[in-house]
């Protein structure tokens, strides 16, 4: 499958290893079209950018990129957390309305809003990995923060859906198609599996497939989603960043 853009890697600016610059350079000696820089959001504990406004020291980093080269298209985005029970995300939207690709995924290390909060986002899912009843409970918490993050933001893309974090796909996907959100598959972690691929196909999503590069190797590196796109029988028209999806994305308009 012939990919035009990668819209999901981090830089020093998080935890990736290499410069923003470095970044890009690696995406044009790759030939893709497109590109974005999606750094963790501050609550990422030990891995978020600083604070929220570093998101626009970024995009001003980008920009002048930008400027100097013409054979690519470059985007600033953010990977924002999910820091409440309601789908509070650690971007505020005078931020994120900046930035071009908004990207929000759960992850099982970030510090909620609230500490009241601390246990169905992040203990319970530790504990949800030896007790099938802790699991039930905590893929229905999940997968409701997750849909009213998406109802609530204007999101873009869900980062690894239920990695590490299980959902409930049906819904999730389903939640994804009404509020325009890409579904991602993402080839750093080779996730999401088949059965959740062909899940969310039933539900009529759109993918999306990033690297979630954290070096410069890995950059564009999107073998795991041809693969396994291939195996869902899911054709390039259906997945948004191919040669074929045809489809201008919202950042590119
Ligand atoms: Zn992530
Ligand atoms: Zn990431």
């Amino acid at each position: 499958m012939e990919f035009t853009g990668d819209y999901h890697m981090h830089s020093k600016y998080s935890d990736g290893r290499a410069t923003v610059s470095e970044m890009v350079n690696s995406a044009r000696l790759k030939g893709l079209r497109s590109v974005a820089i999606t750094d963790h959001g501050p609550h990422n504990v030990g891995t978020g950018v600083e604070k929220a406004s570093t998101f626009l020291d970024i995009k001003k980093e980008l920009r002048e990129l930008s400027d100097e080269y013409s054979d690519i298209n470059i985007f600033c985005g953010c990977e924002a957390d999910i820091t409440g029970l309601n789908g509070e995300i650690d971007v505020p939207q005078e931020i994120s309305k900046h930035l071009d690709v908004f990207i929000v995924g759960l992850h099982p290390f970030a510090r909620p809003n609230h500490l009241a909060d601390l246990w169905a986002l992040n203990g319970r899912n530790q504990a949800a990995r030896i007790s099938q009843g802790a699991r039930r409970k905590v893929t229905n918490s999940n997968t409701k923060t997750l849909v009213l993050a998406m109802e609530n933001n204007s999101i873009n893309i869900i980062s690894h859906p239920g990695l590490g974090m299980p959902i409930d796909v049906a819904e999730v996907a389903s939640a994804c198609v009404r509020n325009n959100v890409y579904y991602e598959i993402n080839c750093g972690h080779s996730f999401p599996p088949l059965e959740d691929v062909l899940e969310a196909k039933r539900q009529g999503v759109e993918f999306i497939v990033d690297s979630d590069a954290h070096f410069v190797e890995s950059v564009g590196r999107l073998d795991y989603g041809s693969r396994i796109l291939e195996q869902a029988q899911i054709a390039p028209e259906q997945v948004i960043n191919t040669a074929l999806g045809g489809k201008a994305l919202p950042w590119e308009k």
